[in-house]
């Protein structure tokens, strides 16, 4: 059989493992014993029809969802399916167990160094060693250490992400307030615990201090991160040293620049590199065909929201309010974001926005 190597047991890497490890000899390489990542865990409906999902991997289901206006106007929803709010660690143990159930290896306390005449050096308990592999895939997120190792990592920016969860009695309703950083979030975890959490630009670093000062209840944790922002110049694919190295998840730069949001992306691409390899097809391409549109999109609405002032915002906000664009609101995913130009064909009023959009040329 030949030999995969995956860098990184979080969902990019897990899940290509699991769709591989039936047709190849497939060793995942985690630099960690435990899983801990900085995440949210949200997800929309049509993560079912990726994975089956365990009952007990999930925390939270909501289906009320209110976007907060910067003169506190804001616009209410009901999903017809429910947000998911997974334990994101639980989520990862998962998949990575699915993976190993099905054949794959893994190899955890291992960190992967570079790649080194046609082999794959790594560390684990001090010691290098150097492995042979036929295929590497780099799913080791934001700072990929492979994608750096094959020269894929180019120039990259990242936006910075932290989150709090805190003690706050709620009414299970998802509240985000766009105009807070870039985006800003309040998830309810329980009853009477809610997650608050900020993705801004690094020019702006002490958002999520501010947004967290609208709260004055008890914080029991803080984590901060980063989290890239979509490239469509980074390559995907290369072959170096004789190995077919590749790139996903947040290694690829995969994720949604409007909120920050990449575990549906990173799924999405799992399955479609597995069948690339299994059928020797060209991964660059069915992946951008995919998945790479939307998170385009994605990048040029987070560039028109950056230009976006309060008084935008407040009036935005008010026109959502029609009645058949949020019926769309409630129904479409907001993964794939092209229903905007539905959006803006129902509700001509709308296309005035795009105004924000010639505010910089440089956009399309
Ligand atoms: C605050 C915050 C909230 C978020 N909320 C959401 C959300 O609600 N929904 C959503 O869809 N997305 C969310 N995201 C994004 C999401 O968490 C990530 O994009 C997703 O985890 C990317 O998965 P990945 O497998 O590509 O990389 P990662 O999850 O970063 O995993 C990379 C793995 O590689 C390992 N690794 C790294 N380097 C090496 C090495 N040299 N050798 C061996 N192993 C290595 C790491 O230990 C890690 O396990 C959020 C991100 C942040 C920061």
């Amino acid at each position: 059989m030949e030999k995969v190597i995956v860098v990184g047991g979080s969902v990019a890497g897990g899940f290509t493992a699991y769709k591989l490890a039936k047709n190849f000899d497939v060793e995942i390489i985690e630099e960690h014993s435990h899983f801990k990542k900085t995440c949210s865990g949200i997800l929309t409906d049509p993560i079912n029809n990726l994975i089956d999902i365990r009952p007990s991997i999930i925390e939270n289901k909501i289906k009320k969802f209110r976007i907060y206006a910067p003169n506190n106007d804001f616009l209410e929803l009901k999903f017809k399916k429910p947000d998911i709010i997974f334990n994101r660690e639980k989520l990862n143990e998962y998949i990575v167990d699915i993976a190993v159930k099905d054949g794959a290896k893994l190899r955890q306390n291992t960190k992967f160094i570079k790649t080194q005449r046609g082999k794959v050096l790594l560390k684990s308990d001090n010691k290098e060693f150097s492995v042979n592999t036929n295929y590497l895939i780099g799913a080791d997120g934001s700072l990929s250490a492979v994608a750096k190792s094959v020269d894929l990592f180019l120039h990259r920016n990242f936006f910075l992400a932290a989150k709090s969860i805190i003690k706050m009695e709620n009414d299970n309703t998802i509240e985000v307030y766009p105009h807070f950083g870039c985006f800003s979030w309040v998830v309810p975890r329980t009853e009477d615990e809610v997650e608050v959490g900020t993705m801004s630009h690094y020019t702006d670093s002490q958002a999520f201090t501010r947004f967290l000062q609208k709260f004055n209840n008890q914080i029991l944790s803080k984590e901060a991160s980063i989290i890239p922002i979509y490239s469509p110049k980074i390559k995907t694919y290369k072959k170096f040293n004789n190995i077919s190295t590749y790139l996903i998840g947040d290694s690829a730069t995969m994720a949604k620049a409007t909120t920050g949001g990449s575990i549906m992306q990173s799924l999405t691409a799992a399955k479609i590199l597995a069948d690339c390899i299994i059928n020797n097809e060209d991964y660059e391409k069915k992946w951008r065909a995919a998945i790479g549109n939307q998170l385009y999109l994605h990048l040029k609405i987070r560039k028109a929201l950056d230009k976006f002032k309060a008084e935008d915002w407040n009036e935005l906000i008010k026109l959502l309010k029609d009645e058949k664009i949020k019926q769309i609101l409630e129904t479409k995913s907001r993964d794939n974001p092209y229903f905007i130009f539905k959006m803006m064909f129902l509700k001509p009023s709308l296309i005035k926005f795009s105004k924000v959009f010639l505010r910089n040329r440089n956009f399309f």
